[in-house]
């Protein structure tokens, strides 16, 4: 058991929740931030536990967010930055989407310059948005890994929300390291860039109607009747447990500083995930699956190489089964 404290932003988000309950599990304290008291007493009541404390940054944006919230805490060693918008429903696509995330970023990063001299790690949740081609970019043949960044412009970015997230996550990486390159801080950071991330809710779920963004991707499967036709989408995959996981061996492990931490499982299509809702659901209304359509439709995913992230790892990725299973299995019995 460790007496290590750890800072976690946006501590009540789908991956972080995950994240806290895995610190928690190891015996770390935590310090998360929350947008508002309420949001911070209802996570505190989900978690139960003693060893959990929460801050109130209300505006990513605001110059000096995380100051006080760094001040408070000497006790923090480690800070892990997973609060950004994950939003396509937005209208200011910049003000809503894409500064929150860069700023968002520079302000936590310059609270622990200015005033948590002794963070020794930081971790930055990016994403393989920053990484992969999209759209235009979009190449079938390449295979992507940790060297690549999405050629997407700040400009480009701003032509729709989908393009504003991708360039949101991109940019918030390019200014932590433009800030660590700059400003020679103390302390070492890592990133942490998931795929699309599925599997349960670590604590209980809201609503099942309404999930995070990624876990409604299994959700829309789970909501389709009988008669529907399954949509034809494929993209890549990694359960929220292992995305946790990475976090925190993101700060644990020496091989993973300066690195980014690029996970992906497994490839998937909607069919593919109606199809294990059929077979380990059979009750379930979701209509059959065709996997012999999977070839075709697994051309628009990415081809990817991850095994530097996998060998600084070294744990297995949960399957698509699993985390489906896991899933529906939550949703069915909220
Ligand atoms: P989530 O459940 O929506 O959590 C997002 C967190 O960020 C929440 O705590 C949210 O606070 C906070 N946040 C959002 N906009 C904010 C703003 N303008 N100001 C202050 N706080 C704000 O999403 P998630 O899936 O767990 O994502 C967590 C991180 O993982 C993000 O950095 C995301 O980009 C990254 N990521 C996610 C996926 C995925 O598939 N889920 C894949 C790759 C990377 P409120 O609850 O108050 O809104």
């Amino acid at each position: 058991m460790t007496s290590t404290s750890v800072f976690v932003s946006g501590a009540n988000g789908y991956i972080a929740q995950h994240v806290v309950k895995q610190l928690l599990a190891k015996g770390y304290s935590v310090v998360g931030s929350v947008r508002s008291e309420a949001k911070g007493e209802e996570l505190k009541s989900l978690i139960n536990n003693d060893k959990f404390s929460y801050e109130v940054v209300p505006s990513l944006t605001e110059k000096g967010a995380f100051d006080d919230a760094i001040k408070k805490h000497p006790e923090v060693t480690v800070f892990l930055h997973t609060a950004s918008p994950v939003s396509f429903s937005i209208k200011d696509i910049e003000n809503d989407l894409v500064k929150p995330a860069i700023e968002g970023t520079v302000n936590a990063l310059s609270a622990i310059k200015n005033y948590g001299p002794q963070i020794t790690r930081v971790v930055v949740t990016s994403s393989a948005v920053s990484i992969l081609g999209f759209g235009p970019y979009f190449d079938s043949d390449k295979i992507y890994n940790e060297d690549d960044w999405n050629p997407i412009t700040y400009e480009e970015g701003l032509t729709n929300p989908h393009f504003g997230y991708f360039s949101s996550k991109k940019f918030a990486e390019l200014a932590a390291n433009d800030f660590v390159a700059k400003e020679n801080p103390k302390f070492n950071i890592s990133f942490v860039q998931p795929v699309y991330v599925f599997g349960p809710q670590a604590y209980a779920v809201k609503d099942k109607a309404n999930l995070n963004f990624s876990s409604e991707i299994v959700n829309r499967v789970v909501k389709l009747s009988k008669d529907d036709k399954i949509p034809e989408e494929a993209a890549e995959f990694i359960d929220v447990r292992d995305v946790a996981r990475a976090h925190i061996i993101a700060f644990e492990s020496d091989e993973a500083i300066s690195k980014r931490l690029f996970l992906a499982a497994e490839t998937y299509t909607l069919d593919s995930i109606a199809d294990i809702i059929n077979r380990r659901f059979p009750q379930s209304t979701v209509p059959k699956a065709d996997l012999s359509k999977n070839a075709e439709i697994l051309k628009t995913a990415h081809k990817i190489d991850n095994s530097r992230t996998r060998k600084i790892l070294g744990f297995e990725f949960k399957t698509l089964e699993e985390s489906v299973y896991d899933t529906v299995e939550q949703i069915n019995n909220a």
